[in-house]
């Protein structure tokens, strides 16, 4: 097979893999959701980087979101809630020859995940985070999720969120060795396509919110930004996430912002009047638990087991 390149050279493979060969199961989301947009991006990263689907695994919690290993042609695994970035972490650790995704929603994540989330992005091991954020608890029919914008109307606040939205972006810049922080619509193709190739291309763990409709259960979260784009402001640099003329003329407000700037990252991630899209930081240094969890990997059974018997020797009396 072969792959036809711009200047009409050919590249050739032993196997070309089309969009078709990342896609899995009948895709059961609501009509109008964001996360058809994510999916299909997923895979057309995934075919342009011809990634072998059987070196791919996509792994999610719980939620609306969570269902996307199943709609993948590749490996997946469908965890527990609030669990997938544990199980995403062991699956790399032991199978570093593995591109590892993570699909994961803002209450899987942000809530009962929170814990792992924060660690995750400390032991910053190579693999894709996406973050499917609509401000709502979707598969249990509309709960305060951490990111419902205060006076949010829910099952579990009738009369309004109480409390201000928790910044999953400060949040995150905040944690120590994180590496890569990105934040994006999902109704803007190109940008999203970039900023998720992007991610796909760092080693590290790259965390990507993705500001995504649910037009079931929370169109006041995405519907007042899809209306107004001025509320937005796109972030440009050589050292960043291209963004293309088509895109800029949509978002009106660019400005150059060097991700490998923090206090700049942490200045654009505060600003919740203005939101930032594209790549707030990225730290290409970063210490990566990969270097660490890999030592080992290709001990043989017989060097395994003297070492452990050499570590029981020091129990004996
Ligand atoms: Fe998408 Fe919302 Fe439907 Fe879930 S409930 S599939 S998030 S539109």
């Amino acid at each position: 097979m072969f792959g036809i390149k711009a200047d009409w050279s050919l590249d050739v493979y032993e196997r070309y893999f089309t969009l078709g060969d990342y896609s899995g199961g009948e895709v059961r989301w609501c009509a109008g959701c964001g996360d058809f947009a994510v999916l299909n991006t997923v895979h057309r990263v995934l075919r342009d980087a011809q990634m072998p689907p059987e070196k791919s695994v996509a792994v999610s919690g719980i939620g609306c979101s969570s269902r996307l290993p199943h709609y993948m042609g590749t490996y997946g695994l469908h965890g527990l809630h609030g669990r997938a970035l544990p199980l995403a972490n062991g699956v790399k650790s032991r199978r570093p020859d593995l591109d590892v995704w993570v699909a994961t929603g803002d209450g899987d994540c942000f809530s009962i995940g929170a814990g792992p989330w924060i660690h995750s992005l400390r032991y910053n091991v190579d693999m894709v985070v996406l973050i499917f954020d609509n401000g709502i608890y979707g598969l249990t029919k509309k709960q305060t999720s951490p990111t419902s914008l205060s006076g949010t109307k829910t099952n579990t606040h009738p009369f309004g969120a109480p409390l201000p939205a928790l910044n999953p972006l400060t949040t995150s810049l905040g944690v120590t060795n994180v590496s890569f922080v990105a934040q994006v619509v999902d109704w803007n193709p190109p940008m999203l396509y970039e900023t998720i190739k992007a991610a796909h291309q760092h080693r590290g763990t790259s965390f990507v919110r993705i500001l995504q409709r649910c037009p079931v259960f929370s169109e006041e979260f995405t519907k007042p930004l899809q209306d107004n784009p001025d509320r937005f402001v796109v972030l440009e640099h050589e050292n960043g996430i291209p963004m293309s003329d088509a895109v800029k003329r949509i978002f009106g407000n660019v400005v150059e912002h060097d991700p490998l700037d923090w206090l700049g990252a942490m200045k654009y991630a505060r600003d919740e009047e203005t939101l930032p899209l594209g790549l707030l930081y990225r730290d290409p240094d970063a210490a990566v638990y990969d270097d660490f969890s890999n030592v080992g990997l290709n001990t043989s059974n017989e060097d395994k087991i003297a070492a452990i018997e050499k570590a029981f020797e020091q129990f004996a009396i």
